[in-house]
């Protein structure tokens, strides 16, 4: 039986607990419907003994076949290219781990008015690209007992802090209780007038997105904002959609940013489709992502040059609230910037340099 046919199909702890480990998984769970051969089993499974493969049974649903050539197949299947050693690769790409930005270890805090909350370890896919690698899934890195409740006082007792970003892995993964708890206790702090959730269950398993979830949301006194992660318009199904609704119906802001990668959607056709898709369903294409140095992910990266060319081929074929804005995040944990001038510039011998907020420049070796 093919789990498309399962009773428990729509209940997203059913896809969240039958994620795939192994393409014998998938076959599995999808019987005679992908093409996979020994050579495909065996150049996976090496793969995923460097980096772990997940991916719900919904997500590799949205697949149409067992190639690197489909999107959704290559941000779920480990790629034997994963295992090539890159000099520019870097264990912490975006600096979560840098001094001075943990006040608390559930909590990094790069700007003076945001925090990052990290309530899990835990996603329901891993993605081929994700740039914390190094840390998803593992339940050693789940915050110990008492570690949010400490991240909370924390929170309280910084009256310069008005967002907070729950990030992860994916806190979408915790059940309504405890995600809804958590987000009621942040409510009552006075000086957060922003809850924003990052997320990729949107995406990968949209029936999270309850009836009962939505109305939590909406019935929180922060404004809520969900920034999904949608990288092709392959992914954006018809359940997704729904999903969107629901939120939308509370008065949720729905925004994604996405991540340029290699082979995937690095053509201005493919941001365009990605970008209406996006549109139709209620989400405002926020940000692009110039992807991250994570280690085992050179095959999935552009050069800055052809990021910039991209973006200057968008302009004027997209409505311009829906053109996503182009940022890096700053290895050394410095900040997310825009690629665009001032803080981009080229050097004399065509390197990039950027400025960060502090006015300090870095030379940028992706
Ligand atoms: S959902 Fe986000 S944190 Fe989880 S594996 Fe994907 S990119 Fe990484």
């Amino acid at each position: 039986m093919s789990a498309l046919d399962d009773p428990r199909w729509a209940d997203w702890r059913w896809q969240h607990v039958s994620a795939a480990t192994s393409l014998n998984d998938v076959e599995h769970l999808f019987p005679g419907r992908f093409e996979l051969s020994k050579a495909d089993r065996a150049q996976t499974a090496e793969a995923a003994e460097r980096y772990a493969m997940r991916a719900t049974p919904y997500y590799l649903s949205l697949a149409e076949q067992a190639s690197r050539s489909d999107p959704v197949w290559a941000l779920a299947v480990p790629d034997p290219a994963e295992l090539a050693e890159n000099p520019a690769d870097l264990a912490d790409p975006i600096g979560d781990e840098a001094p001075g930005l943990r006040p608390h270890p559930a909590l990094t805090r790069r700007y003076r008015d945001r925090v990052l909350l990290f309530p899990t370890s835990l996603c329901s896919v891993h993605c081929r690209h994700c740039f914390r690698k190094r840390l998803v899934g593992r339940p050693e890195e789940m915050p110990q007992s008492g570690e949010l409740d400490g991240a909370l006082d924390w929170i309280a007792s910084q009256p310069e802090i008005h967002e907070v970003i729950l990030t992860g892995g994916d806190p979408l993964t915790l059940g309504d209780e405890r995600l809804l708890d958590l987000l009621q206790r942040l409510d009552a702090i006075e000086h957060v007038w922003s809850l924003r959730l990052h997320t990729r269950l949107p995406v990968v398993n949209p029936f999270r997105i309850t009836e009962e979830l939505a109305t939590g949301l909406g019935r929180l006194r922060t404004p809520v904002v969900l920034v999904a992660h949608f990288n092709h318009a392959q992914e954006v199904a018809p359940e997704a959609e729904q999903a969107a609704q629901r939120l939308r119906a509370q008065g949720v802001t729905l925004l994604n940013q996405a991540v340029l990668l290699a082979g995937i959607n690095d053509t201005a056709h493919a941001q365009r489709e990605l970008s209406w898709a996006l549109i139709r369903a209620g989400y405002r294409p926020y940000a692009l992502h110039h992807a991250d140095l994570v280690p085992g992910t050179a095959h999935l990266r552009t050069s800055l040059d052809a990021h910039l060319d991209l973006q200057r081929e968008l302009r004027g074929t997209l409505p311009g609230w829906a053109l996503p804005r182009s940022l890096l995040d700053l290895p050394g944990g410095h900040g997310k910037l825009p690629l665009e001038p001032p803080r981009l510039e080229r050097g004399a011998q065509g390197e990039w340099w950027l400025t960060d907020l502090s006015g300090q420049r870095h030379r940028y070796s992706g």
